[in-house]
């Protein structure tokens, strides 16, 4: 079916949804619609979020209810009050070339007088939470006797939240001959028990799981030891200045914890979870909408009905244990025809839960490393650049100041200008990300490589240098190795055996590229002190003698992780004390 128009909808309604922008039915609108309009069975529908499930008995719904009759014909109970104003609200589109067609959403958290003064003037369909449903029943406010329709829209997640009770309360509640629309993301036992205590031989749809190949969502993860996890957040935020996305976490704790970390660390981020009251989780919402913060840190439980079309990326700060959550989550992002990007942080043992939801859903993730502090001072530096080119200057305003500014200013050329101008802005940056360590795990197969490239480097000769910083400098392998890659401002460079010694170390770098190197570290701070880096005549060492103790810096950063479990292993072998003897005999020449 390639058109609305086969289903068999009146032009009211296709009128409607041409104008929202739906050109054809989805998979589920193809199957539930005809079925709908011809029929009074039951139907069970399994559909995710996303799938277009909400038109899929929406439309029919609007299509079967008779305008003049104001008893509410259809109710539709949801879990979460968002989700309940999302499906009024798309109901209500739906309907809007129709007269008299009253859609009313009733939810708790606020007034019930107002939703009752709304219900006396009549709603042909109520859409509303299970409490605040069987409240208004029970104070006989809500008549549910002539209802023909009743949708149970995320039944899983109603009875996980514990509104079993309510259900069997309201469904009791309406006549026995009415059709049951249930829609769930899974079927669980309860909701198995559900169908068979309400449904009578229903009806099985089923939409094929979401085929990531065909959206444009890109899934990547990132494999970090779990103390790590909250430094991946911050260098994606980094590396993506115009970021707008929800970070998933499994727990309200969590949340809590790693958004008062973005916070406090100057990001534009806040928390959404269940601990937070009707009124303020509004107002996070509200405010996220509108783009006013860009990172969002939520429960999977309190992002339901937060309805967003242009995430940029969705981060998984733990992954789900059900596969079916992961798909939910990614499917929030590369909406309304974007692309978008899902991520997952996970930690070494965690693979296996990337192929469950690999087997399950078909999507495939490819590992990327966290990017590093050289990519993100790039990307940062561009950004401030796009910035500086962009910005409204006000000439009429800033001329007065010119002469002054000019003044001052006079002694710069035009390079030393903008170094100083980009460096005001900068400099924080620089300063985090100089010596960044790299936090990336390597998996089985970068192993392999890094052995066999371990096997190429003993084979090369290598120059041993003096740096005057050590252990008490706070120094460690990861930050020597990051200053060796900033100073000759690539990661390809091939670093040897580390020496971290309590003031001072020794490190080996592949010969020829020594000088350049004590070029680029001379009259650079580390830690407040000012460096000197010399060649160390004692032991020069071509890496033939060395016995593998090579030190990856091809992807510099990237083999950080490893070299510095392998630098500590060195000092607690008595290597300083060994190295500390050499470094009062040896012989220095200065460059
Ligand atoms: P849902 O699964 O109901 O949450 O719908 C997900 C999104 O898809 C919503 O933004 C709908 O407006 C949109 N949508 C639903 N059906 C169609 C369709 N046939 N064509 C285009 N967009 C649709």
């Amino acid at each position: 079916m390639d058109s609305f128009i086969e289903t068999g909808l009146k032009p009211e309604i296709i009128a409607a949804i041409t104008d929202m922008g739906f050109e054809k039915p989805t998979p589920i609108q193809v199957k539930a619609i005809p079925q709908l309009l011809t029929s009074d069975r039951d139907i069970i529908a399994l559909a995710q979020t996303g799938t277009g499930k909400t038109a899929a008995f929406g439309l029919p719904t609007v299509h079967l209810t008779e305008v003049s009759d104001r008893s509410t014909q259809t109710i539709i109970l949801c879990p979460t009050r968002e989700l309940c104003l999302q499906i009024a609200k798309d109901l209500n589109n739906f309907a809007k070339k129709i007269k008299g067609l009253n859609v009313l959403a009733v939810y708790g958290g606020t007034s019930i007088d107002t939703q009752i003064r709304a219900l006396k003037k009549g709603a042909q369909i109520v859409v509303g939470t299970p409490g605040r449903t069987k409240d208004l029943i029970n104070r006989r406010r809500l008549n549910l006797e002539n209802v023909e329709r009743v949708v149970l829209d995320e039944a899983d997640e109603m009875l996980t939240m514990g509104f079993k009770d309510d259900l069997d309360a309201i469904l009791s509640a309406t006549p026995s001959d009415k059709t049951t629309l249930l829609f769930s993301a899974t079927m669980s036992r309860e909701v198995l028990r559900i169908s068979k205590d309400y449904m009578d031989d229903p009806i099985e749809i089923k939409v094929a799981k979401m085929n990531v190949g065909a959206t444009n969502v890109k899934h990547i993860y990132h494999q970090v030891q779990a103390r790590d996890r909250y430094e991946v957040i911050k260098r994606i935020a980094d590396m993506n200045p115009d970021i707008y996305a929800i970070i998933f976490c499994r727990t309200r704790r969590e949340t809590m914890e790693v958004a008062n970390k973005l916070m406090y660390d100057g990001y534009n981020a806040d928390v959404l979870n269940g601990d937070l009251s009707q009124g303020q989780r509004d107002e996070v919402m509200g405010k996220f909408r509108q783009k006013q913060i860009q990172i969002l840190v939520a429960t999977d439980v309190a992002a339901r009905g937060l309805d967003v079309d242009d995430l940029t990326h969705v981060i998984n700060y733990n992954l789900p244990d059900d596969p079916e959550v992961y798909v939910h989550r990614s499917g929030r992002t590369g909406r309304a025809g974007k692309s978008g990007i899902s991520i997952a942080v996970i930690h070494s043992r965690e693979t296996n839960k990337l192929r469950d939801i690999d087997r399950k859903s078909g999507i495939q993730f490819t590992k990327e490393p966290v990017p590093n502090g050289i990519d993100i001072c790039q990307t940062q530096l561009m950004s401030l650049i796009d910035k500086v080119k962009s910005v409204d200057v006000d000439e009429k305003t800033i001329e007065q100041f010119m002469p002054s500014i000019y003044e001052k200013l006079e002694h710069l050329d035009r390079e030393e200008l903008i170094k100083h101008f980009v460096s005001t802005e900068f400099n924080r940056f620089l300063d985090y990300y100089k010596n960044a360590r790299d936090i990336n795990i390597p998996d089985r197969g970068d192993r392999r490589n890094e052995r066999r490239s371990r096997d190429e480097r003993r084979r090369t000769p290598y120059t041993r240098l003096f740096i005057n910083v050590g252990a008490s400098n706070r120094l460690d392998p990861g930050r020597l190795i990051g200053l060796i890659n900033q100073g000759l401002d690539s990661g390809n460079a091939g670093i040897g055996k580390i020496e971290i010694l309590r003031n001072f170390s020794f490190f080996e770098i592949e010969q020829g590229i020594e000088n350049d190197l004590i070029d680029a570290l001379k009259g650079r701070n580390f830690e407040g002190v000012p460096l000197s880096v010399e060649v160390s005549q004692e032991k020069r060492s071509s890496g033939g003698d060395r016995g593998g103790r090579g030190y990856g810096g091809g992807g510099g950063h990237r083999k950080g992780g490893s070299d510095r479990r392998r630098g500590g292993g060195d000092r607690r072998s008595g290597g300083e004390r060994r190295s500390g003897g050499d470094s009062k005999r040896r012989r220095r020449r200065k460059v």
